[in-house]
């Protein structure tokens, strides 16, 4: 697909020239520009392919900034240099009001503010690397900021409160739940990404031979070797019979025929242990449910090579073991008699004979789970489901324990139409995506207070009898509420 195709989001980009001496006449130069920061523009780029048709300057300058935004929340608006949150706000308005251009033009360029402030205006924290810089070194910053304001979906004023969550869910029939990292951790499993108990920060203590924890996901270094994969892959394993009262949650809307797809960012399964259907759960990231060899591509279901990783044995492909087998029948007793014994002694000293299926399996593939590595084609059911399917009949979006900052779930937002009510279920909020509702604090809360107003069982040994929610509105926030369980002693 042409990358500059279907996105018509007006966006400003930065002007080269006003990188040069004279800071007079630097300015934001603003035009039009299709293919934003934001959106589906490219689904078949999805993949998480590089955008090969994007290799204009432009883009490349675009990407760079984006490497540097440090982005505050909202609530971070009241410290120093940044702009109070009434200020935000009304920026955020006027921009949206009179459009990019005019609104450069009465404001940095009229010198009624600071390129530097302004930013923090649309949730930017200018890096510390241009600290001391002349204004208009923060201009190609701003001009992107600008740009992902402007992609960004408008708040449906309607939604706010709790109850209009709640009533959302009770009368939405297709419901497309988004799930990450934050539905399984009560569980134990450990989040990726987060800094200080995810698994990155295990490996790195480890002292494995490998520069970058996520190396361990990639495809590459699990071709060179594969005991890197292996030797922590017992520790992400799901456990197959748990799932958290957050499934249980999603569980309960697919049961009551609300659910349209649950899109998980999650390779551990556990929507399967729930009872999610396989035809209403996209795992975006493939999942430890099936594992295929890495020779000849034969799958089997997952668990059959679970007792091999818990073992820190690497597993090995049945079928590519029995070919051999078969092909090796007749010339078996021949090697034998030559060099295999010899080669056998040494390494497996006083084994006994059935060491010959272990020779046979060295050379069979190893089985790798279907989890999708760094450099492998993500499963294509993803866009498939929602772009001929979901996209016409989705009517409510619940986002529930994902900060949405990686693709292709953070590309499933832009992509739907903008009316359709959104709503947020996390510990932390996040300030690129405008929900209608936000709900914070732990998901397992959040969803038994929503059951408990929607008159639903939610029956989970997770949520203590009698657990008593409490619900506060976020101040200054008029449609963030805080949930926190309040334990009776
Ligand atoms: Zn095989």
């Amino acid at each position: 697909m042409d990358a500059s195709g279907v996105s018509s989001n007006p966006a400003i980009v930065l002007d080269l020239t006003s990188d040069d001496e004279s800071d007079d006449n630097a300015h934001l130069t603003l035009h039009p520009r299709v293919n934003g920061v934001n959106g589906v523009h490219d689904l078949d780029a999805l993949d998480g392919s590089e955008d090969e048709e994007n290799t204009d300057d432009e883009w490349d300058i675009e990407s760079l900034f984006e490497d540097t935004i440090e982005e505050m929340g909202d609530e971070n608006l009241f410290d120093g240099d940044a702009c109070t949150l009434d200020e935000a706000i009304a920026f955020r308005h006027e921009l949206r009001t009179i459009g990019p251009e005019e609104f450069c033009r009465r404001t940095v360029e009229a010198n009624t503010i600071s390129a530097k402030k302004l930013l923090t205006a649309f949730g930017i924290r200018a890096p510390p690397f241009l600290e001391g810089s002349p204004d208009d070194a923060y201009y190609g910053l701003l001009s992107l900021a600008i740009s992902r304001e402007l992609s960004k979906r408008i708040k449906l004023p309607k939604y706010n409160t709790v109850d209009d969550a709640v009533e959302l869910i009770r009368k939405s029939k297709n419901i497309i739940v988004l799930t990450g990292a934050g539905i399984s951790t009560s569980l134990g499993i450990p989040d990726f990404r987060s800094k200080d108990v995810g698994l990155y920060s295990k490996l790195a203590s480890l002292g494995l031979p490998i520069n970058d924890p996520q190396e361990v996901f990639n495809i590459e270094v699990f071709k060179q070797d594969p005991n890197i994969f292996f030797s922590v892959a017992k520790d992400i394993l799901p456990e197959i019979d748990r799932y958290t009262p957050t499934h249980k949650f999603i569980y309960l809307l697919q049961q009551r025929g609300k659910l349209l797809t649950n899109y998980s960012q999650n390779i551990d399964n556990i929507e399967a242990a729930a009872g999610i259907l396989p035809e209403k759960l996209i795992q975006c990231h493939g999942s430890f449910a099936t594992a295929s060899c890495f020779k000849c591509g034969a799958q089997v279901p997952g668990e059959t090579i679970f007792a091999d990783i818990r073992a820190d044995r690497i597993p090995r492909c049945a079928k590519c073991t029995a070919s051999l087998r078969a092909k090796n029948h007749g010339s078996m007793k021949r090697k034998r008699s030559q060099n295999g014994q010899d080669k056998k002694r040494r390494r497996y000293d006083g084994a006994d004979s059935s060491d010959d299926d272990y020779d046979l399996e060295d050379k069979a593939g190893i089985m790798k789970p279907d989890i999708t590595f760094f450099g492998e084609q993500l499963p294509d059911r993803f866009s498939e489901r929602l772009t001929n399917h979901d996209k016409g009949l989705v009517d409510l979006v619940i986002v529930i324990g994902t900060s949405l900052k990686v693709a292709p779930v953070s590309e499933v937002i832009p992509y739907l139409p903008a009316h359709i009510p959104q709503m947020y279920i996390s510990r932390t909020p996040v300030s690129h995506v405008n929900f209608d509702v936000d709900m914070l604090g732990d998901c397992d809360v959040v969803v038994a207070e929503l059951c408990r107003r929607l008159g639903w069982e939610l029956d989970h040994e997770m949520v203590p009898q009698g657990q008593k929610v409490e619900v506060k509105l976020q101040e200054g926030f008029p449609s963030r509420h805080l949930f926190t369980a309040i334990n009776r002693e």
